[in-house]
């Protein structure tokens, strides 16, 4: 199926897109036009073939520049990485990268509690704050937040992850309210279960708890939550996000969309 190319000329940075659902949404934007830089934990190898598979796949330009999100000094430097290649900044804004710590409040590690809202709350906020200028000045642009089907509900264990993703939703929607008059929009997703290393780490923890095969345990972990029944796959994510970067979604400002299967109609 031939796409739209309308991402032609713009450039889009997309953090945690070295695997899983960050990897998808830069394969979609690229597959529009978009030239993509990535960023997110990797060996060299990864990396190597990742650029590889972008090159082949759309003959787009593809940077990666590495960041570790939880440290101020990296996403400084992250920022004026992508300065030196883009003097005007970028167009798309995919704030992705995160994982997940499953534990109750009262063991939660408290370097834990910190890593997490400096990974998925304080690093959003501190590359909005430094892009928005430089989108202002473009008069478009496109934030997007990845938070999750618990930035809306919350799982005993996860009220740590959960107050992190509902923090950036408030985020978006006071973003998407700043910005409104300039052209960009600010939206976040908010996921079912996906299967990615964040997921797969707590079916492994399913199988152990249950004392079932792994492949039942997919089956049960999902269809619990789930009335879908399988995983969302992060291409139904990532072809959501290509629609947000479109001319079509210039409406669609400060929303929390929900792609999770009808977990949220239970
Ligand atoms: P993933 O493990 O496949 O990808 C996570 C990405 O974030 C990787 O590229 C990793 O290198 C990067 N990352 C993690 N910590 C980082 C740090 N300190 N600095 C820089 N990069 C870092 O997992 P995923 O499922 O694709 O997760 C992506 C986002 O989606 C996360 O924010 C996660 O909370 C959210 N999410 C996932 C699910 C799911 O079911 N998998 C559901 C809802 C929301």
């Amino acid at each position: 199926m031939s796409v739209e190319r309308h991402l032609d000329g713009k450039v889009a940075l997309v953090t945690g897109s070295t695997s899983g659902i960050g990897l998808a949404i830069a394969h979609g934007l690229a597959k529009r036009g978009a030239s993509i830089i990535l960023t997110g934990f990797g060996d060299e190898q990864l990396i190597s073939k990742l650029k590889e598979d972008f090159t082949s796949k759309y003959n787009c330009r593809v940077d990666y520049i590495p960041a570790d999100l939880s440290k101020v000094a990296d996403i400084n430097e992250l920022f004026t990485s992508v300065i030196k290649l883009y003097p005007e900044g970028v167009d798309v804004l995919i704030n992705n990268a995160g994982y997940n710590h499953v534990c109750l409040v009262e063991e939660y590690p408290e370097e834990k509690w910190d890593d997490m809202v400096a990974v998925m709350l304080s690093a959003p906020f501190h590359l909005c704050k430094r892009f928005i200028p430089l989108m202002k000045k473009k008069g478009w642009g496109r934030i997007l937040i990845t938070s999750s089907v618990h930035g809306m509900i919350s799982t005993a264990g996860k009220a740590v992850y959960s107050a992190v993703k509902h923090g950036v939703v408030g985020l978006a929607k006071g973003i998407a309210l700043e910005v409104v008059d300039y052209g960009i929009t600010c939206n976040t997703l908010c996921p079912g279960f996906v299967d990615t290393p964040v997921t797969q780490k707590q079916i492994k923890q399913f199988v152990q708890d249950e004392g079932i095969s792994l492949e039942q345990a997919k089956v049960d972990f999902v269809s619990k939550r789930q009335p879908t029944k399988t995983f969302i796959e992060p291409e139904h994510i990532a072809e959501y996000v290509a629609f947000i970067c479109s001319p079509y979604a210039a409406q669609i400002t400060g929303s929390a969309m929900p792609i999770e299967g009808g977990w949220l109609s239970k």
